[in-house]
């Protein structure tokens, strides 16, 4: 085990053993970490749960359950290596371990020092973000293997677009080699022409790989997803501005698994 994370400390919502439910990789058997905070306020947020720090984590002991135990909050980082290494039984059973949210750049040195320790395990390490942390992903970088960002859209947010934030963390991303997509959550009245702008954006700083138009999953909250025709017209208006455009929605709740 590494001893790299000794005496750091993070607060941890879960650690669970699933499959990816969004974006390229969908379907993909991970092992998901979900950090505690988040700094951000998104409208459509299915996480929000996950702003203040619970005062035990959930960790599941067997991969998709039903064994868990709680494990008191903050957690030190070398047992959170500790259980989701055990967690990863048979070895191999994941592709990756995806280090998620809330937002997980709020704990740069924590998600270093877990990285590190997966991948001297042999794990791949994927990191989930907002995409506007650029100083946070830059010190971890180089210890993950992959990083979807999104692009957040003042539309589906309520918050405006940090669109410099975002140029720079894409711009890390190409020059590395380490993006997934981009993704962008769009609901019933995202209009075509920011989806256009944001496309544009994508494309100019992370050309490399899909941009993902996200249908927001409808929770009772009056965020409604678009249309069908809608939709193909978001996917219409973003295609003129990037050579890969991917229409994908969530597809755990369909699944019925977290
Ligand atoms: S960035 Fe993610 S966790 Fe934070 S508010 Fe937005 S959707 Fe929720």
């Amino acid at each position: 085990m590494t001893t790299t994370g000794v005496g750091l400390k993070v607060p941890v919502i879960e650690v669970f053993s699933s499959v990816q439910g969004e974006g390229p990789r969908v379907g993909e058997r991970q092992v998901f970490v979900r950090l505690a905070g988040c700094d951000l306020r998104c409208a459509f947020c299915d996480t929000p749960e996950s702003f203040p720090a619970p005062r035990v984590a959930r960790v599941e002991t067997s991969p998709g359950g039903p064994r868990e135990e709680q494990l008191k909050n903050p957690l030190g980082v070398d047992a959170l290596l500790g259980a989701v290494l055990a967690l990863d039984d048979p070895r191999g059973l994941h592709a990756a371990v995806s280090i998620t949210g809330g937002e997980p750049l709020l704990h740069p040195a924590a998600v270093r020092a877990l990285a590190e320790g997966l991948q001297a395990a042999g794990l791949a390490v994927h990191i989930e973000t907002g995409g506007h942390r650029p100083g946070a992903l830059r010190h971890v970088l180089d210890a993950v293997d992959r990083v979807t960002p999104d692009l957040k859209l003042e539309s589906a947010t309520g918050e405006p677009t940090p669109w410099d934030a975002h140029a720079e963390t894409y711009d890390l991303l190409e020059a590395a080699g380490k993006g997934v997509c981009v993704k962008a959550i769009v609901v019933a009245t995202t209009p075509a022409d920011e989806v256009a702008a944001a496309a544009r954006h994508a494309c100019r700083h992370l050309p490399s790989v899909p941009f993902v138009l996200q249908p927001v999953t409808p929770r009772g909250d009056g965020i409604a997803r678009p249309s069908a025709s809608h939709l193909l017209r978001l996917q219409r208006a973003a295609a003129h501005h990037h050579r890969d455009v991917r229409v994908i929605p969530q597809v755990h709740p369909l699944l019925g698994v977290r």
